[in-house]
């Protein structure tokens, strides 16, 4: 796995850091909207790429929360470039008024973003807002902005820290690109 590395994009050191700031940022904005004591957020990490990010970040967000689940595809298999977003399950529970913060691994063409947050608003959402651990530099592909951004980064494929190539590299603690020959039998 490791010798399948190119570089390392963003380090797990890195992630870190950013990951408590944005949790930070999440915590006060959803506070300063809402009773203190009262407060109540739900959190959809669309899955699977955003399992691990969701994990460390909710743990550093000391609000009362309920977690939904969204399964969408965008990159089966050994695609690098998005094949539109399918959404392959959800178990979302009852969402009616509820304050939901919808959590993705990375943002490119803004498909699945676009395709989940009406989905989520159909169902009474009292607001739903994005965040995501990446965006990549693809100017205006479909317009979308999130709410809360990891990191800008350059328009390139990347794994680790959730992110997959044909269903691996999930595990790996940092953002990496991968060595060309290792991509390079798939269908761009
Ligand atoms: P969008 O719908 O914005 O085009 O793409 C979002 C989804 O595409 C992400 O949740 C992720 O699953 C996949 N994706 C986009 N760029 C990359 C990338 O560089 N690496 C990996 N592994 N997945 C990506
Ligand atoms: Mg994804």
């Amino acid at each position: 796995m490791h010798r399948d590395i190119d570089r390392v994009l963003i380090s797990q050191y890195q992630i870190g850091a950013r990951v408590r700031e944005l949790a930070q940022k999440i915590t006060d904005d959803h506070l300063s909207g809402q009773e203190r004591d009262r407060a109540e957020i739900t959190i959809v990490p669309i899955l699977t790429g955003a399992m691990i990010f969701c994990g460390d970040l909710i743990r550093q967000i000391p609000i009362q929360m309920r977690i939904g689940l969204l399964a969408v595809s965008s990159y089966p298999g050994e695609n690098i470039r998005t094949q539109g977003s399918k959404i392959l399950g959800q178990q979302l529970g009852d969402i009616h008024g509820r304050h939901v913060l919808l959590v993705d691994d990375i943002l490119d063409s803004g498909g699945t973003i676009k395709a989940v947050v009406p989905l989520l608003e159909s169902q009474g959402t009292a607001s739903v807002k994005t965040c995501v651990l990446l965006r990549k530099d693809r100017p205006g592909v479909q317009n979308v902005q999130a709410d809360y951004v990891g990191f800008d980064i350059p328009d390139e494929f990347v794994v680790g820290y959730g992110l997959d190539y044909n269903d691996y590299y999930r595990n790996l603690p940092d953002i990496v690109t991968l060595k060309r020959e290792i991509i390079s039998n798939s269908k761009k």
